[in-house]
């Protein structure tokens, strides 16, 4: 059966790659190919490129009210395509209906955050400084920027950077993840619609060679990133010395604290859909419980028997399924060599799910929740970001020894405290070294009009990407100081 080979758009014109290397995109229910996506070279990127900086100075003296007319018809656009493209989310990622279809929702706010840029990009005066002299500053577009983006969020994270970009005055060229490059076309087919310029936006594909491309090329002034943190760190640290901004957002470990005084069966959903919710491929996903005595009696069964009833098959065609598949075939081995890795160290699996049955989707990448006890707290799957329905649970004797164990993560996106008690709230609240956290939410991630704002290496860079800082990111400030005889 011959498959769709995704386009590229360059320069309004929606093309097939030149390179001649190709790779399957798959749906990760079936494991059936469902596409083929080409891997550009550089000389492909320096086309987009160069359509981008010549698309850039119309676009930048465009005004902002003008700008966000296409704004205000694309986010039309996507409301009315919006069953589309969560069912495009769902067939090349694996998430559930419900999670795509809040994925997508989420993307299109910040559609709805970029069509408010002329408030938001409005400069700031100071009158009258002395000897008639006033300050004003502006805020400017950068020129020609670039977005490149991971797996699991094939709408909601091109959605995080392209709009706020081009509402602020730039052009813009987005690289989605080779593995799940469709959602990102149809995305970018209906900013076409809504009538960007030629130029404006492009869209390129491929992986390591074309995004060395983007992190080197003289005429691009920002990249966007977010990844994992390994490749986080290479984008920042390459993207910074080619001179360019970049906002670099990596990967996580997120730990979830449980108190005492917590109510079991809030808790017990809300860690089920942050472990499990995406089949755990979020960077948001807690991925270890640490429970204080008193708490761990509490929770720990019912937690058990909660995961174990959540309903695991193909996404695409079973409305009924609680949790999908996950990505592909080597990401799947890869769990199951952290599981074998930590029963090594001498863990229990008390729910295991390696061994799961999908009988209507037997090629699919399944494993079911599983739940981890007396883990060393050096394996991996408690150091290490494993990005599966996997959750580690760590008994600890005090909420300082949870914190403390939290703290020595490496990473720094999200935590959460499950608690009755305002005073120990305001403890984790102070003391956790992370940008994101929850108190009694399982999943704290920011809506658009605030930032993403990970720390340590979850995220490399000085402006987050979406909300005040995202704006910030995409311009550039001019200072202008007057004094009239
Ligand atoms: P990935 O790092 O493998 O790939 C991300 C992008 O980088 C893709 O577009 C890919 O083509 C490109 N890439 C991969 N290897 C590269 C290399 N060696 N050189 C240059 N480019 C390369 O990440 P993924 O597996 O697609 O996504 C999952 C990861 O993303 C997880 O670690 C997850 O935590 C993280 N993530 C982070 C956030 C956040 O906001 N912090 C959000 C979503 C996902």
């Amino acid at each position: 059966m011959t498959v769709p080979t995704c386009k590229q758009l360059i320069n309004g014109k929606w093309q097939e790659s030149t390179s001649g290397n190709i790779l399957p995109v798959t749906n990760p229910s079936t494991g059936e190919t469902i596409a083929q996506v080409p891997l550009c070279d550089q000389s492909e990127v320096d086309k987009a490129v160069q359509a981008a900086l010549a698309a850039f100075p119309a676009w930048a003296k465009t005004p902002p009210q003008a700008r966000t007319q296409i704004l205000f018809r694309y986010k039309h656009l996507l409301d009315a395509h919006f069953d589309e493209l969560y069912r495009l989310v769902t067939r090349e990622h694996g998430k559930t209906l419900a999670e795509a279809k809040g994925s997508v929702r989420r993307g299109i706010e910040v559609v709805d955050l970029a069509c408010g840029i002329p408030m938001l990009i409005k400069g700031e005066t100071l009158s009258e400084t002395g000897g008639s002299v006033d300050y004003m500053s502006e805020r400017f577009p950068l020129g020609v920027c670039a977005g490149i983006t991971p797996f699991n969020f094939p709408a909601m994270i091109p959605l995080w950077m392209f709009p706020i970009a081009l509402a602020c005055g730039n052009t813009f060229i987005l690289k989605p993840s080779e593995q799940t490059p469709l959602t990102a076309i149809r995305l970018v087919e209906l900013l076409v619609e809504a009538g960007i310029p030629d130029g404006v936006m492009n869209l390129i594909h491929g992986a390591r060679d074309a995004v060395n491309a983007l992190l080197t090329h003289p005429h691009i002034r920002a990249i966007s990133f977010v990844g994992s943190t390994p490749v986080a760190r290479y984008i920042y640290q390459t993207g910074a010395a080619n001179g360019k901004r970049v906002q670099s957002a990596g990967g996580a470990k997120n730990h979830f604290i449980v108190m005492p005084d917590a109510p079991v069966d809030a808790v017990i959903e809300a860690i089920n859909a942050s472990a499990f919710g995406c089949a755990g491929e979020r960077c948001m996903a807690g991925s270890t419980l640490l429970t204080v005595p008193g708490a761990t009696e509490r929770i720990l069964e019912p937690l058990r028997e909660a995961a174990a009833a959540m309903k695991v098959g193909p996404t695409d065609s079973d409305e009924s399924v609680d949790m999908g598949p996950v990505i592909s075939k080597p990401h799947l081995e890869k769990i199951h060599g952290y599981l074998a890795q930590s029963e090594k160290e001498g863990a229990k699996l008390i729910l295991d799910g390696r061994h799961v049955n999908v009988e209507s989707a037997p090629n699919g990448y399944y494993i079911a929740p599983t739940l981890v006890d007396g883990v060393n707290p050096q394996s991996g799957i408690i150091k290490e970001e494993v990005f599966g329905p996997v959750l580690g649970i760590l008994r600890m004797n005090s909420l300082d020894e949870a914190i403390e164990q939290m703290n020595q993560s490496p990473f720094g996106n999200a935590g959460v405290i499950f608690t009755d008690s305002g005073k120990a709230a305001r403890q984790f609240r102070r003391e956790v070294r992370c940008g994101m956290i929850g108190i009694n939410v399982g999943v704290p991630a920011p809506m658009a009009s605030f930032s993403f704002t990970g720390w340590n290496d979850s995220f490399f860079g000085d402006l987050h990407i979406q909300g005040t800082e995202g704006i910030a990111f995409y311009t550039q400030q001019k200072v202008t100081i007057t004094r009239w005889f």
